[in-house]
């Protein structure tokens, strides 16, 4: 690392780049399909370079205003048009965005202005099944919208329709469906909420970040895929990832609506200033025009034969997977995954309860042995897990993965069971996170083996039991403290 922060001289180019090369060592690998979440790879010869070269291209454009740089509106309409062709509805109108957070953010944004203007309404509410994405929970707590949850089916992990039109007053602005849920990656039914909404005449979002760019092609790779875009009745807008099975490089999104009426409620003008005057589609006012290009070159190097073939490996891929864990004694796959993603509980003997400490103990041998998949913690009666999202890269690893699995399973069940301190657990929820001062969450993050500072400890399996024995808005306070100890300055 640079030793003295105040970069008192320039250093040369090579040095400067060997160094970030040497930070990259410590990360998880982002290509060779041994990394289960956070990072798509197509395992496309040249892709990569392409993007790189793209973005490289349009580093340096400003995508703020398209009167000086049209490539900008060109660019977009194109990215934009190809999104609209595939999952839109004639008028549709979009936006590229930074990403999911991004267009979900706008979403709702335009949802509650919206129901403003048109129907009056001053104190909105969000209505949203407890599987959609926490970007929904942000985008609720930044635009003053308060978030009315519906708990899911408990068998199938799906929304569940009648209780979501139950849900729905004449203060909803806006309802959401999942296409699929990131948790535990099933398709909400789409059509009956959509229908329910369109009743009360309010707008339904489809969350289609992880799936819009994948169940297209898979229903053209010949699998069967319920209707959940534009198309359907009712729905009136939709988001789509292409940093994700579009396998566009990060910082891109797009938010189609279904008419220009509805996306004029998430623009942002300011004219009544002394500088110049601003119009805003997103959050961001500058932004490089790097991305967008990128996202552009990707889409027109894979193309749609291109997409039919890796979402076809990625079903193969999940068909293996789901056959070999289905296999696997005290392992039960949740719900009935619908694209590339697999949630999966484990327990002490075949038909015995979900066992987190033992779950937790399987996430970090598997980490020994070079994969990463993700744990997700209990939450409202549905149970802690371990989430895989496969991509065409993870298709030739599965079989290693599978045998991973057993090994890692049969260790994890000889180690000692992980559990929360009872001490320490009275002690955590007796704590009110409103009030809690530096030094208790220091106890209790040095407790955790989260103190000062000095990283993540090996194993996270002592965390995480913990971390899942708190209360929501607890763990909410500790998980910012630790962040912000890892961001220290
Ligand atoms: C990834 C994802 C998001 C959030 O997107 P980011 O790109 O991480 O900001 C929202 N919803 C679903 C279903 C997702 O998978």
């Amino acid at each position: 690392m640079p030793t003295d922060p105040a970069l008192p001289h320039g250093r040369p180019a090579a040095e400067v780049l060997a160094e970030l090369r040497a930070l990259r060592r410590a990360d998880a690998p982002t290509r060779g399909g041994r990394t289960f979440a956070y990072v798509y790879d197509a395992g496309l010869e040249g892709l990569d370079e392409l993007a790189a070269e793209a973005y490289t291209a349009f580093a340096t454009v400003n995508g703020l205003d398209p009167t000086v740089f049209p490539s900008v509106a060109r660019l977009e309409n194109a990215v934009v048009g190809a999104v609209a062709a595939l999952l839109g509805a004639p008028g549709a109108q979009g936006t590229f965005t930074s990403g999911g957070t991004e267009s979900i953010l706008l979403a709702v944004k335009t949802a509650r202005d919206h129901a403003r203007s048109v129907r009056g309404i001053t104190e909105p509410q969000l209505v949203l099944p407890s599987t959609a994405h926490a970007a929904f929970h942000k985008a609720a707590a930044y635009l003053g919208v308060e978030p009315v949850v519906v708990p899911v089916d408990p068998v199938t992990f799906r929304a569940d329709a009648p209780a979501t039109a139950a849900a729905l007053t004449d203060r909803t602005v806006l309802v959401v469906a999942s296409a699929p849920s990131y948790a535990h990656g099933v398709l909400d039914p789409v059509a009956e909420i959509a229908a329910a909404a369109a009743a009360r005449g309010v707008l339904c979002h489809v969350d289609a970040c992880i799936g819009g760019w994948i169940l297209p092609y898979l229903r053209r790779a010949g699998r069967e895929v319920e209707p959940f875009d534009l198309s359907v009745p009712g729905v009136t807008s939709l988001s789509v990832d292409l940093h994700k099975y579009a396998y566009a490089d990060k910082g891109a999104s797009v938010l189609l609506h279904r008419d220009a009426g509805l996306r004029r409620h998430q623009y942002f003008a300011h004219a009544r200033w002394p500088g110049y005057p601003v119009v805003n589609p997103t959050v961001q006012g500058t932004k490089s025009g790097g991305l967008l290009a990128q996202a552009w070159a990707v889409l027109q190097y894979v193309g749609e034969e291109g997409y039919t073939a890796l979402a076809g490996r990625v079903a193969e891929a999940s068909d293996r997977l789901l056959a070999g864990l289905r296999a696997s004694e005290g392992i039960r796959v949740l719900g009935e995954p619908a694209a590339g993603l697999v949630a999966f509980t484990v327990a002490r003997y075949e038909g015995g309860t979900p066992d987190l400490g033992l779950l937790l103990h399987l996430a970090d041998e598997m980490r020994e042995l070079g994969w990463y998949l993700q744990p997700q913690l209990s939450f409202d009666g549905l149970p802690p897990n371990l989430h895989l999202t496969l991509t065409p890269a993870t298709a030739g690893q599965v079989d290693a993965l599978l045998d991973d699995i057993a090994t890692a399973l049969a260790k994890a069940r000889t180690l000692e069971p992980v559990s929360v301190d009872p001490g320490l657990a009275e002690l955590a929820a007796g704590l009110d996170p409103e009030t809690l001062g530096p030094d208790e969450v220091a106890a209790v993050l040095a407790f955790a083996g989260l103190g000062g500072g000095a990283g993540l400890p090996g194993r996270m399996a002592p965390v995480l039991v913990l971390l899942d024995a708190l209360p929501g808005a607890l763990k909410e306070r500790l998980l910012s403290e630790f962040i912000g100890s890892v961001f220290r300055i």
